[in-house]
């Protein structure tokens, strides 16, 4: 198959030929009768945090095999070519039964494997007070335990590369500590942490803030707090639901501008109920409502109750904003997430994974999925 775009990164016209899952060669355009044409061509995404979609949640005791395909099929269609898929804070039987449902869909086939290469735990290590602990189920918060946490990776095959806790609990520090000599990468979240005990988690070897900006109290003190120290810690790489809904405009400014632009990542948090249209439905044993405009929120409040954005459409808010280029937000979509984990980089030459999207922009400030190309292959037709 050959796709001729614009190289998102250089703006060149370029004709890119894939064979067997991988880019054969990108030459300047000219050469070739394209099977396909955009505006631009770019790595597919990568979300280092999604739960579930399409009423599937990764969380659940009812995970089976189906369901892990239909969330893999609806990101794929979403230009989402891998996942770190979530499994937040529960009772232990629904973490084990989970990361073994993951594991073994995995094991049986190596399409899947390749779209989960790393599972992510958030939680059950997380802070209980209201505010931080988020929408996480309060009874099933609690301290680090080394012996808990080796069940959940036993039964993920070794598979949990990313931890997301507090760093204020019992042992945290320390547990931060083994995480890391052990090639688990932790993030802070959730989090009710004084800001000394936040330089203490970076250099214990936390790497990243989950979600900064979200999962927190209301209200802080103005200087001293967990927000402040996270924002201005330069080592420190930060996801933001960068969807419209999570954060106010404000907000996402201030982080992307403060932050170094090679550890900004950006992340939809998926929710179970994404994908799914605007109505009344139920998660975590209570009613839920996806309004017309994709917020979900608890009925007849503000409250946000998850996220139903998928990661293209967190990139199209974002370059919308104006206040990084297009080819900064698809980086933070793609290629920091697998720098953080460790993954191979998909770039836009010969040998690399021919995961790509071919994409619109008609002005600076728009985005819009044209084509999504997995293992060389074309998955919609716009
Ligand atoms: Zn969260």
């Amino acid at each position: 198959m050959i796709f001729r775009a614009k190289h998102y990164q250089t703006e060149q016209m370029v004709d890119v030929c894939c064979d067997d899952g991988k880019i054969v060669s990108v030459e300047k355009a000219g050469n070739f009768v394209p099977d396909h044409q955009a505006a631009y061509i770019a790595p597919a995404f990568f979300d280092l945090q999604i739960n579930g979609a399409m009423g599937v949640a990764f969380s659940d005791i009812n995970l089976d095999e189906s369901g892990i395909r239909k969330v893999l099929s609806v990101c794929k269609l979403h230009g989402i070519e891998a996942i770190c898929p979530t499994i937040i804070t529960n009772a232990h039987a629904v973490l084990i039964h989970g990361f073994n449902t993951l594991r073994k869909a995995c094991e049986s086939d190596p399409v899947i494997a390749r779209a989960m290469p790393c599972f992510h735990l958030e939680g059950p290590y997380i802070s209980n007070e209201d505010g931080p602990r988020g929408a996480h189920q309060k009874q099933h918060v609690r301290n680090p335990i080394y012996d808990e946490f080796k069940e959940y990776q036993g039964a993920s095959g070794n598979r949990i590369k990313l931890l997301t806790l507090a760093p204020e609990l019992p042992g945290a520090i320390d547990f931060i500590r083994k995480m890391t000599s052990e090639g688990v990468v932790v993030a802070i979240g959730h989090t009710a942490a004084s800001p000394m005990i936040i330089r203490e988690a970076i250099a214990a070897g936390a790497r990243l803030s989950t979600h900064l900006g979200n999962g927190s109290h209301a209200m802080w003190p103005r200087h001293e707090n967990y927000f402040w120290e996270q924002l201005g810690c330069d080592s420190l790489s930060a996801s933001i639901i960068t969807d419209g809904h999570h954060l106010p405009e404000a907000l996402v400014k201030t982080i992307v501008r403060v932050k170094p632009l090679e550890k900004q990542i950006i992340t939809c948090d998926a929710s179970g109920l994404a994908g799914l249209p605007p109505g009344k439905y139920s998660m975590w044993d209570q009613e839920i409502e996806i309004l017309s405009n994709g917020k979900v929120v608890v009925p007849g409040t503000p409250f946000l109750a998850g996220s139903g954005s998928f990661t293209d459409d967190c990139v199209a808010h974002l370059i919308s904003l104006g206040v990084v280029s297009r080819s900064q937000a698809i980086e933070m979509a793609t290629n920091a997430p697998r720098r953080l984990l460790q993954l191979p980089e998909i770039k836009i030459e010969a040998g690399s994974m021919a995961n790509l999207i071919l994409f619109d922009s008609n002005k600076d400030l728009s985005f819009r999925i044209n084509r999504v190309i997995i293992e060389g292959v074309t998955l919609n037709q716009s």
